[in-house]
């Protein structure tokens, strides 16, 4: 319970502890005043008005499940022990009926549901008892299957109480997680932005430089073809840094679209990872078929499978295989990308795509969000199978493109 942490909260917190602990040592008061002989339950009621204040008091610094648990576990034996040994108190009866509440103030909903159900077998049995074995409890006597109505009543509106608010809190919730998102989205935006800005400065000046060498016949022509190759290679930072600076102000800078050949761009992929992949004895397995052709920009579509490859061999084992199959289904591409790897769990899968969520010690995370980012921007779709231990499936689908 963070809420706890806050000073306000916690003066609040114990303030009604305070209130309850009071109640709780004048209720005892009472009952050893018109004590004739000290009986079992006397002593239970005893020690649980030692036990659960000192727990109440304590339970800040240790705000575990099991904790909550014996809290509640101790509660149902306080309240239970006061319904049967001080009969004449009917209203005590309204307090067992509320005691799956406690779970509510704990925040706790695998609480909650223990709580009630354990309450109304034991509502139910400690009813049907007291009918069955004396006369001092003269309510339930009189109308027994009218309390039995009542009880399971009040556990249903409990149960209603409790499923409705924590809906509407976990709503809250997740509109506070979306807002929290989308403001680190746009600081990673400004951040890549200005970090983009500042890398095309220095690239935009050494690619000149290149460009003059390259013109310049005082190299041999084996020089002039590595300096054509550096430029081509800035020309791709360059691109990939107006693409970062287009997810910061989207549709500014549009990126140039046209024809790209899948199995082209997959074979030249596989062989620039290829090293890479060697490198740790794991190994890329094309198979594309030729008549996968998609409208997007190259370099953006580079972007997305490198991303994509790269992802799966590092989830992959030495030795293992990273299958990448691309076919035309119908009027679509589609593009899989399947390992054996480590796989993920449900709650993993959710989180991919959120900025800097990243489960490798040199993992930067913002590969996945990118990847969205180019994937949404064409209308395209990227799709994620995976299971923990077993491996991941990634299915991009994308419009072909005819003729
Ligand atoms: P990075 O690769 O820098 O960690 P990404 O955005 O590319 O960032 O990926 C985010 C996280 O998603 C990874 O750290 C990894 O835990 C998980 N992930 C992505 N692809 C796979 C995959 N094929 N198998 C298992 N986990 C994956
Ligand atoms: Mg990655």
């Amino acid at each position: 319970m963070k809420e706890l942490h806050s000073p306000v909260n916690r003066k609040t917190y114990y303030i009604s502890m305070f209130m309850m602990i009071t109640l709780m040592v004048a209720g005892l008061v009472l009952s050893t005043t018109e004590l004739e002989a000290v009986t079992s339950s006397y002593v239970i009621h005893l020690l649980c008005v030692v036990i659960i204040p000192v727990c109440l008091i304590i339970y800040p610094r240790y705000e575990t499940f099991a904790f909550r648990m014996s809290i509640i576990l101790l509660g149902f034996v306080y309240f239970y022990t006061l319904a049967l040994a001080y009969p004449q108190t009917w209203s005590t009866y309204i307090m067992i009926c509320l005691l799956p509440a406690l779970a509510i103030l704990f925040y706790d909903f695998k609480l909650f549901y223990i709580s009630l159900s354990l309450n109304v077998i034991l509502l139910v049995i400690v009813t049907l008892y007291i009918h069955k074995q004396d006369t001092t409890y003269a309510y339930i006597h009189t109308d027994l299957v009218g309390n039995l109505i009542n009880i399971v009543a009040s556990q249903l509106l409990l149960f209603l109480i409790f499923y409705l608010t924590f809906d509407r809190i976990r709503k809250q919730e997740l509109y506070l997680e979306q807002v929290q998102q989308s403001e680190r989205l746009k600081m990673v935006a400004h951040l890549t932005a200005a970090v983009a800005h500042e890398i095309r400065n220095p690239v935009t000046v050494v690619r000149g430089f290149l460009q003059l060498y390259r013109e310049n016949t005082d190299f041999n022509t084996s020089d002039r073809s590595k300096f054509a190759l550096m430029i081509d290679e800035l020309n791709t930072v360059e691109q990939v840094t107006s693409q970062f600076l287009s997810i910061a102000k989207p549709n500014r800078e549009l990126l140039q679209v046209e024809k790209v050949d899948v199995r082209e761009v997959l074979e030249g992929v596989a062989s620039l990872l290829g090293s890479y992949a060697t490198l740790s004895s794991k190994h890329i397995d094309i198979q594309a078929g030729e008549d996968c052709a998609i409208l997007m920009n190259a370099i953006e579509f580079k972007q997305v499978v490198i991303n994509l490859i790269k992802n799966a061999l590092e989830a992959s084992d030495t030795g293992a295989m990273v299958h990448v199959i691309a076919r035309r289904v119908k009027k679509t591409v589609e593009i899989q990308i399947i390992d054996q790897g480590c796989g993920m769990t449900e709650e993993e899968v959710k989180a991919l795509g959120t900025p800097f969520y990243s489960l490798k010690t040199n993992g930067t995370g913002l590969g996945l969000m990118i990847c969205f980012n180019i994937v949404q921007k064409v209308g395209g779709s990227i799709k994620y199978l995976s299971e923990k231990g077993k491996g991941t499936t990634v299915i991009l689908t994308f419009q072909a493109m005819d003729g």
